[in-house]
């Protein structure tokens, strides 16, 4: 990333809302669920499969937290009634893991079980590592009680995700893997690019071997030919609304089966936030952006 576009990933959160909200446009698909059908219906069309994530990770009580649960049933009824080809990938967090275990599990119980009434499946988004153990263990406990309509998320970038693979392995769990987002101490991750990337490779072997499905997330080539080359069966590659869509085409064009990431609602400014820091031309968008109204503000005068 250039000095200019790493410079403003550490000054985003002071860079208005409203400039957020533009720049971020093409990673989210709306603030409705009709926007997100909208959206599912053109990636199906165009031969993709997809996972809408109800935004909502902002959430601050137990009332917010069943709103994010309505939400995900309107979004598992949508998917049958307009028989669309997804699934739903949600947040703990967004459900309300942070006001307690109970609350989280519980909540998401209800959306896994009524994904399983509709034949849908529930990918569980893996967020920061103050939240792995519970998330394991959400999922653990669900397939438990023989809810296998549900899959978890590990990330490359966590030391730990060996381990993890080999715990869980007597379920045979449906993983997605991909490198983690949320930055970490070097003590339980590692922060060097290329052995992220080694990581991530380590883990696809292991998971091929244990896993019952392996979801393949990333935009990034070189993972991309490492996952033809190590996964031949039960996998798909995953990537995110609005990046490197031309390499996804290209994906889909070879025969590969690829979901897209759809995320849809009114908690747009976290994701926004993530998805810009990943950008590595944030610098250009922002200074287009800001240019472009200055111009049109003075265009509009004259
Ligand atoms: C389907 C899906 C689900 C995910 N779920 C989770 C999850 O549950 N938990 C979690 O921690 N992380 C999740 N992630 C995010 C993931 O961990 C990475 O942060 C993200 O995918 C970037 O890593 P990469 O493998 O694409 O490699 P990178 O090296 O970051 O990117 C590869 C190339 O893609 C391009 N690129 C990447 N991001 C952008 C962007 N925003 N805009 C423009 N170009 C970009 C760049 O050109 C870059 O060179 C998910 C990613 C995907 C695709």
């Amino acid at each position: 990333m250039a000095l200019l576009d790493r410079a403003l990933v550490r000054l985003l959160p002071a860079v208005p809302r409203p400039v957020v909200r533009r720049i971020a446009d093409r990673y989210i698909a709306g603030e409705e669920i009709d926007d997100a059908v909208a959206t599912v219906s053109r990636l199906n069309a165009e031969g993709k499969t997809a996972t809408i994530d109800v935004l909502g990770e902002e959430i601050h009580n137990a009332e917010e937290a069943q709103q994010i649960v309505d939400a995900y049933g309107d979004a598992i009824e949508a998917i049958g009634d307009h028989e669309l080809d997804a699934n739903v990938s949600i947040k703990p967090t967004a459900l309300g893991l942070k006001l307690g275990y109970d609350v989280g599990r519980g909540n998401l119980e209800t959306v896994v079980r009524h994904a399983l009434e509709r034949s849908n499946f529930v990918r569980i988004d893996m967020e920061d590592s103050t939240t792995t153990d519970d998330t394991l263990r959400m999922y653990r406990e669900l397939r438990d009680i023989g809810l296998d309509n549900v899959g978890v998320v590990l990330q490359a970038r966590l030391r730990r995700t060996l381990e993890d693979i080999a715990a869980l392995a007597d379920l045979r769990p449906n993983v997605r893997i991909c490198k983690g987002i949320y930055l970490e101490p070097e003590s339980i991750a590692y922060t060097d690019f290329e052995e992220i990337r080694a990581s991530y490779v380590r883990s696809l072997e292991a998971l091929v071997e244990t896993a019952s499905f392996v979801g393949i997330a990333t935009h990034d080539e070189f993972l991309i030919s490492e996952g033809k080359r190590i996964a031949r069966e039960r996998y798909e590659f995953q990537m995110l609304l609005g990046v490197r869509e031309s390499l996804g085409q290209e994906l889909v064009r070879r025969g590969e089966r690829l979901r897209i990431y759809v995320p849809f609602g009114r908690q747009w400014y976290e994701y926004s936030l993530r998805r810009l820091q990943e950008n590595p031309r944030i610098a250009g968008y922002v200074a287009t952006d800001t240019v472009g109204r200055l111009l049109s503000r003075n265009g509009g005068r004259s």
